[in-house]
């Protein structure tokens, strides 16, 4: 299934994305797909916010993953920008996929796409100038619930 939405600033980057992370239930696995500065950490900071986590939601790019305490489950944040052996953290991933006490999320999973599962949201963000990006959403009918209000 695909979804798209166009937004003009980061706050409704963040809103938007809030909608989903209510809607996130433990479990699931979400692939970030943009360029440097696309959006990827302003959409998981709003997953975070609207799964109920306040903590702060940063670029994990030099400490790998990250972890978001919610109410119901642990986020686990990951960017691989610029990993040049993603295998450690790879593994580290592949553990908690199927975990229903964590939610995933990974920014630059080009050297982790061998443990992604097929069942995930994959989100790509594309800057059509400062401010507006247009995001793309893919996901198999089993995560419709994600996009519940939107389709
Ligand atoms: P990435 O993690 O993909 O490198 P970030 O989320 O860290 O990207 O940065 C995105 C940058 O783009 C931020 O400075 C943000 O304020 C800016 N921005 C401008 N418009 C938008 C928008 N519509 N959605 C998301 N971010 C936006
Ligand atoms: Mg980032």
């Amino acid at each position: 299934m695909k979804y798209t939405i166009t937004t003009v600033s980061p706050e409704e980057t963040e809103a938007f994305a809030m909608n989903i992370g209510q809607r996130l239930q433990g479990g699931e696995v979400i692939e970030l797909i943009a360029d440097l500065g696309g959006g990827k950490t302003t959409f998981t900071r709003g997953l975070a916010r609207g799964a109920g986590s306040s903590d702060a939601v940063s670029s994990p790019t030099f400490t790998v993953s990250k972890v978001y305490e919610t109410p119901k489950f642990e986020i686990h944040h990951f960017d691989f920008y610029r990993l040049n052996d993603p295998g450690l953290n790879a593994h580290e991933l592949e553990d908690l996929v199927g975990d229903p006490s964590a939610v995933v999320v990974v920014e630059w999973a080009d050297g982790a796409q061998h443990v992604l599962p097929e069942n995930r949201l994959a989100i790509r963000l594309s800057a059509v100038d400062d401010s507006v990006r247009e995001i793309h959403l893919e996901y198999e009918s089993s995560l419709a619930y994600l996009l519940a209000n939107k389709i």
